[in-house]
């Protein structure tokens, strides 16, 4: 696979904070209180300064900038256009740049949504997590239902013609009736976008520890596989195209920061825990947001591990991510030396993997197991 040497490029920014932490979520983050939150601020400042002058972005237009996190609105909204503007200073744009921002339903309000707004985001993405409320107790998730309704309103008249409302599938006690329910329930706040997870148990977190005690259910795969059908179906009938393993857009809606992810293009993380790949560089920032604001303080950038891949791993990387995609990866871009051809013979003697005339993709059955795919092809 043939890598660019200038890439198309954007910005993820992680904010490490919520209010509190859910029982599956591994992210890095800290439930803090506002001087926590103004070091991290003047922190991540200075990183936006030293990135711009390392020159690792070039004279590239950003395609993307994407507030993630944590729950970028734990923030104050006046500090995330104050840290927008900033980044708008250090780089310039594509005039079609897309500027998400992740919010809680429960965290917004009507006037920080005008405000962010107002300064240019123009993609919102609330984590819905589930339309019933029961799966909100047994996932620790805080917030009502009916939040999530009221802020997709509150986004929607305050100017967002692109709203993301994220889901998770598999939870403890969840149904395929109660699911479906979930998925059609949400179809009413008319997104332009739906990403659907499967739970995963993630070592560390509550309810990793809950299953391990008994107190909550092992997970059943073939009731998730189910759930995945199911919203698949009533995505697709409500107008949605499903472009990646997780996500579902409205024509004209996929999310340009993601399709970065996975088109081999470029990305530079700011943030604690945030991850960069930039020119065949993948380096990742301490996920510590005190030795993150030290570091910075002292004027050098808390980058953890810096790796330099090779074009060989360039392309196995592009295969592997690329195959995420629906349309997976056009076979001229596999070069004939490529070592993974022997693994995705047997991928596809498996019935992971199909060959088609000018493409080959994951199938239905490569979907499900995607990251057994991925370890197949390193
Ligand atoms: S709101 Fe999102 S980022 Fe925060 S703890 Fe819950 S799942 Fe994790």
């Amino acid at each position: 696979m043939a890598t660019t040497p200038h890439r198309d490029i954007g910005l993820y920014v992680h904010i490490p904070f919520c209010k509190q932490r859910c029982h599956f979520c591994a992210f890095y983050l800290e439930v803090a209180g506002p001087e926590r939150m103004r070091s991290f601020c003047t922190a991540l400042a200075q990183e936006i300064l030293l990135h711009r002058q390392d020159g690792l972005v070039g004279p590239r237009a950003l395609r993307s900038i994407y507030f993630g996190g944590g729950t970028p609105t734990a923030l104050p909204a006046a500090q995330l256009v104050s840290l927008l503007q900033l980044i708008q200073e250090a780089w310039p744009t594509e005039s079609s740049v897309e500027i998400t921002v992740e919010a809680h339903p429960s965290t917004v309000r009507p006037t920080d949504l005008h405000m962010l707004a107002d300064a240019g985001f123009n993609r919102i993405s609330f984590g819905a997590e589930s339309m019933d409320e029961r799966d909100f107790t047994r996932i620790g998730r805080p917030g009502r239902v009916q939040d999530t309704g009221t802020a997709v309103l509150a986004a929607r008249a305050a100017g967002f013609t692109n709203i993301n409302l994220d889901l998770m599938y598999g939870l403890p006690g969840q149904s395929l009736a109660s699911w479906t329910e979930t998925v059609q329930s949400l179809l009413t706040l008319e997104p332009t976008h739906v990403s659907c997870y499967a739970l995963t148990i993630e070592e560390g977190t509550t309810l990793a520890e809950n299953i391990a005690r008994n107190v909550v259910p092992q997970l059943d795969e073939t009731l998730q596989i189910d759930m995945e059908s199911a919203a698949e179906s009533l995505l697709k009938e409500s107008g949605f195209d499903r472009y990646e393993i997780s996500n579902y857009a409205k024509p004209g809606f996929l999310c340009s920061h993601n399709l970065l992810y996975w088109t081999d293009g470029d990305y530079l993380g700011l943030g604690p825990s945030s991850q960069s790949y930039v020119n065949g560089i993948r380096f990742g920032t301490v996920p510590n947001l005190t030795a993150y604001t030290e570091d910075l303080n002292r004027g050098r950038l808390p980058i953890a591990e810096r790796i330099a891949l090779s074009d060989a791993e360039q392309q196995r990387d592009a295969l592997v991510f690329g195959l995420r995609r629906m349309e997976g990866i056009p076979r001229h871009l596999l070069r004939p030396d490529m070592p993974q051809h022997q693994a995705l013979v047997q991928l596809s003697r498996h019935g992971m993997i199909e060959y088609h005339d000018d493409y080959i993709r994951l199938t239905a059955q490569g979907r499900r197991y995607a990251d057994s795919v991925a370890e197949e092809l390193y």
